[in-house]
C-alpha cells in the first residue's frame, strides 16, 4: 500500500482532473454547478480520511455492512453519506442511523420501510429528513438486476415518498444501461424528471453520470454525479 503522503498527492491528483472535466462538462450550462459524489466502496477509510482532508464532503456506499462502519469510524469529519446501491428493506433501520440520502429507491416497500426506520430515527436523533432518489431502471425489463423502478411506475413511488414523513423527495437516479449509448440513457431520465416536477417541483435532483459517462451526464442535466473509480482507482475485486 502506498505511504499516505504519495496516496494523498495521488488522490489530489485524481480529484483535480476528475473537477477539471466536470466544470469544462457544465462550462455554460445554466443552475448551480453539479455536486460531486466520490463513490468510495471498496476502498478503506482511510482513503476516506484523505480525500476529507482534500475537501470531500459527499461519498458514496453501496453496502450497508461497509457503509456503516466507515461512517462510525469516521464520525466527525462532517461527511454525508449518500447510499447508492440496491437496498433490502431489513437494512434500512440501520442506514438511517448515517445516510444523508438514499440514491435506490425504488419500491413501494422499501419506501414504507424508510419511513418507518426514519419515524423511529427522527424521535432517538432529531435527524433531518432523509433525501430520497427515485433509481429508475432504463433498461426496459431489466436482466441486469441493477435496480430501479420501471419509468412507469416513478409517478407512484413519487407521491408515496412525498407523503411519507421523514423522507424528502430529492428527484431520480439512474446508472446508464451497460452497452447502451449513455447519451440516449441520460436524456431519457432528463424526461422523465421533468414529468415527475409537474407534480413534485421541489423534485429537482437528476442523480446519474459514473466515471465513463459524467460528461453526458453533465450535458443531460445530472446535478448529482457519482464518481469512483477515477478518483480513487480500480477497485479490489469483489469479495
Ligand atoms: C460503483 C458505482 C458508481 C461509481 O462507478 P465508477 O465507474 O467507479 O465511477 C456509481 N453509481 C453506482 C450506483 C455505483 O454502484
Amino acid at each position: 500500500m502506498a505511504e499516505p503522503a504519495d496516496r494523498s498527492a495521488e488522490l489530489a491528483g485524481a480529484l483535480a482532473r476528475v473537477r477539471q472535466r466536470i466544470s469544462a462538462a457544465a462550462a455554460g450550462r445554466k443552475g448551480p454547478a453539479p455536486e460531486l459524489i466520490v463513490v468510495t466502496k471498496f476502498h478503506p477509510a482511510s482513503d476516506i480520511r484523505l480525500l476529507a482532508a482534500l475537501g470531500v464532503q459527499d461519498v458514496g456506499e453501496s453496502r450497508d455492512q461497509e457503509a456503516s462502519a466507515k461512517a462510525a469510524e469516521l464520525e466527525g469529519l462532517g461527511l454525508r453519506w449518500h447510499f447508492i446501491g440496491q437496498l433490502q428493506k431489513n437494512k434500512a433501520k440501520s442506514v438511517v442511523r448515517y445516510a444523508h440520502s438514499v440514491h435506490s429507491v425504488d419500491r413501494a416497500s422499501l419506501v414504507d420501510a424508510l419511513g418507518k426506520a426514519m419515524a423511529a430515527e427522527q424521535q432517538a436523533s432529531g435527524r433531518p429528513d432523509l433525501a430520497c432518489f427515485i433509481q429508475v431502471d432504463l433498461q426496459d425489463g431489466g436482466g441486469e438486476g441493477r435496480g430501479g423502478a420501471a419509468p412507469a411506475d416513478v409517478a407512484a413511488l413519487a407521491d408515496r415518498i412525498a407523503g411519507t414523513r421523514g423522507l424528502a423527495l430529492a428527484g431520480v437516479m439512474a446508472v446508464a444501461p451497460l452497452g447502451a449509448d449513455p447519451d440516449a440513457a441520460f436524456s431519457r431520465l432528463a424526461g422523465i424528471s421533468q414529468d415527475l416536477r409537474l407534480s413534485h417541483p421541489a423534485a429537482t435532483a437528476i442523480s446519474a453520470g459514473m466515471s465513463q459517462d459524467l460528461e453526458q451526464a453533465v450535458a443531460h442535466g445530472a446535478t448529482h454525479l457519482r464518481v469512483g473509480s477515477d478518483v480513487l482507482g480500480a477497485r479490489p475485486p469483489v469479495r
